[in-house]
C-alpha cells in the first residue's frame, strides 16, 4: 500500500489551490533548472530506469519511446504531443490531473520535451473537457507568465512551447496517429504504421505522443530519481499509478496507488467495498472497456499490474476498475460495450467497420437469448477475426470484451438462450 510520503498526486481532489501558488507549494517547478542540465540524455536514461510505463493503456516503456527519436534535431523539428482525449468508458483519471495538477502536466511536458529535442508540445484535450482545458490554459499562462516556460524556460535558455488543442470528442482520436491527423485538421482516422511517429508523426516531424499521467508523473521522479519510483509497485511494474473504481461499490472515487496493489484490497480500501459486500460481487472490468471482464474468483487474488492481468488474460488498460455487483446482467453490460465500438469505428478497415457491427447484434441476439448456442462459438470466431486483422487496436478493444465475456460466464450465456427457447416451447 503507498505511503503518503511517496504520494506524487497530493491534490488529485482538487481540496486545494490547483494553480501556481498552490502548485509551488507542493513542490512543483522546485529545481527543474537542475534537472535540465542533466542534459537530455541523461534523463532518457533516468526514466528509462525508473521503468515507468506508458500510463495510457499500452504499457510500453516511457524512457524506451523517448529515446527512438533521432538524436540529432534536423530541419525537421520535434514534437512532443500530449494525449489528453481520455474516451475510454470509465476512465476518468487524466481529467483529474489536468484541473486539480496541471502544473505537473507542464512542467512534465517541458522536461519530456527537453528530453526528445521538441520546442513544442501540443495537449490534445478531449472536447467535453471545457473546464479541465480552462484550468489548464489559465495554469499555462500562469507558467508563460512566470517564464518556467517560453523563450528561457526555467532560466535554461530552452525555448519550450505549450499549446492546447480541443477535439471534438471522438474516441478514435485518443488512438495516437489518429490524434496526430486530427491535429493536422484532418479526419481523425488511424495511420498505418510504420513509419510511426518517432520518425514521420505530426506534420511529417519526428513525434512522440504520451499519455498525461505519464508525463505528469516524471518531474517527480526526476526529483526524487528513478530508483526511488522503481522500489515502488513490482519489479517489471514499478511506481504509483491513478486507479479510477467505478460502478457498484459504495465509495466510487480515483485514488493513486501502488502498482501490483490487490485488486480486492483496492476495492474495500478505496471504494468502500462491492455494494451488499464482497460476496455480492459479479465480475470487475480492471482496466477500462477494452479489456477482458474478471469473474469474482479471478479477483480474489489478482494485483493490478501489466504482467498479472496480462496473465490472467486481461489487461491493466488504463486502470479503470468497474465493478459489477449481482444485480448486473452481464451480457447486456456487455453488448451495451460492442454498440459503443461499433459506433465509435472510424470505419476505415473492413474487420473492424463490419465486424464491430456483426458483434453488436449477435451480442443484441444473444443476450435476448434469440441465438442458437452454436452461435456462441462463430461469434468467438468472429472476434479472432477481427483481432490483430486491423489498423489500430479498436478493432482488439471491440473483440476483448466478448472474448473475455464467453471465455468467463459462457453458462450465463448458454442459460438464457436455453430458458428462452423453453420458454417459447412452453407458449407454443
Ligand atoms: Fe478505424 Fe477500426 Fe480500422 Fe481502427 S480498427 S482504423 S477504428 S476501422
Amino acid at each position: 500500500m503507498l505511503q503518503d510520503k511517496d504520494r506524487i498526486f497530493t491534490n488529485i481532489y482538487g481540496l486545494e489551490d490547483p494553480f501556481l501558488v498552490g502548485a509551488k507549494k507542493r513542490g512543483d517547478w522546485r529545481g527543474t533548472n537542475k534537472i535540465l542540465k542533466k542534459g537530455r540524455e541523461q534523463i532518457v536514461e533516468d526514466i528509462k530506469n525508473s521503468g515507468l510505463r506508458g500510463r495510457g493503456g499500452a504499457g510500453f516503456s516511457t524512457g524506451m519511446k523517448w529515446s527512438f527519436m533521432p538524436k540529432e534535431v534536423s530541419d525537421r523539428p520535434h514534437y512532443l504531443v500530449i494525449n489528453a482525449d481520455e474516451g475510454e468508458p470509465g476512465t476518468c483519471k487524466d481529467r483529474e490531473i489536468i484541473r486539480h495538477e496541471p502544473h505537473k502536466l507542464i512542467e512534465g511536458a517541458l522536461l519530456a520535451s527537453f528530453a526528445i529535442g521538441a520546442h513544442t508540445a501540443y495537449c490534445y484535450v478531449r472536447g467535453e473537457f471545457f473546464r479541465e482545458t480552462e484550468a489548464l490554459q489559465k495554469a499555462v499562462n500562469e507558467a508563460y507568465n512566470a517564464s518556467l516556460i517560453g523563450e528561457n524556460s526555467c532560466g535554461s535558455g530552452y525555448k519550450f512551447d505549450f499549446i492546447i488543442h480541443k477535439g471534438a470528442g471522438a474516441y478514435i482520436c485518443g488512438e495516437e496517429t489518429a490524434l496526430i491527423e486530427s491535429l493536422e485538421g484532418k479526419k481523425g482516422q488511424p495511420r498505418l504504421k510504420p513509419p510511426f511517429p518517432a520518425n514521420v508523426g505530426v506534420f511529417g516531424c519526428p513525434t512522440t505522443v504520451n499519455n498525461v499521467e505519464s508525463i505528469a508523473v516524471t518531474p517527480e521522479i526526476m526529483r526524487r530519481g528513478p530508483e526511488w519510483f522503481a522500489s515502488l509497485g513490482k519489479p517489471n511494474n514499478s511506481g504509483t499509478k491513478l486507479f479510477n473504481i467505478s460502478g457498484h461499490v459504495n465509495t466510487p472515487c480515483t485514488v493513486e496507488e501502488e502498482m501490483g496493489i490487490p485488486l480486492k484490497l483496492l476495492i474495500e480500501k478505496h471504494a468502500g467495498g462491492v455494494r451488499g459486500g464482497w460476496e455480492n460481487l459479479l465480475a470487475v472490468i480492471p482496466g477500462g472497456a477494452s479489456v477482458p471482464v474478471l469473474n469474482k474468483e479471478q479477483c480474489e487474488t489478482v494485483t493490478m499490474d501489466f504482467d498479472t492481468l496480462r496473465d490472467c488474460r486481461s489487461g491493466l488498460g488504463t486502470a479503470a476498475v468497474m465493478v459489477m455487483d449481482k444485480t448486473t446482467d452481464i451480457v447486456r453490460a456487455i453488448t451495451r460495450l460492442s454498440a459503443f465500438y461499433k459506433h465509435e469505428s472510424c470505419g476505415q478497415c473492413t474487420p473492424c467497420r463490419e465486424g464491430t457491427g456483426w458483434m453488436w447484434r449477435m451480442m443484441e441476439r444473444i443476450s435476448e437469448g434469440k441465438a442458437s448456442i452454436e452461435e456462441i462459438d462463430l461469434l468467438e470466431e468472429v472476434t479472432y477475426q477481427i483481432e490483430g486483422h486491423t489498423i489500430c487496436a479498436l478493432g482488439d478493444a471491440a473483440a476483448w470484451p466478448i472474448q473475455g465475456l464467453i471465455r468467463t460466464f459462457r453458462p450465463e450465456i448458454e442459460r438464457r438462450i436455453t430458458q428462452k427457447k423453453t420458454n417459447t416451447d412452453k407458449a407454443a
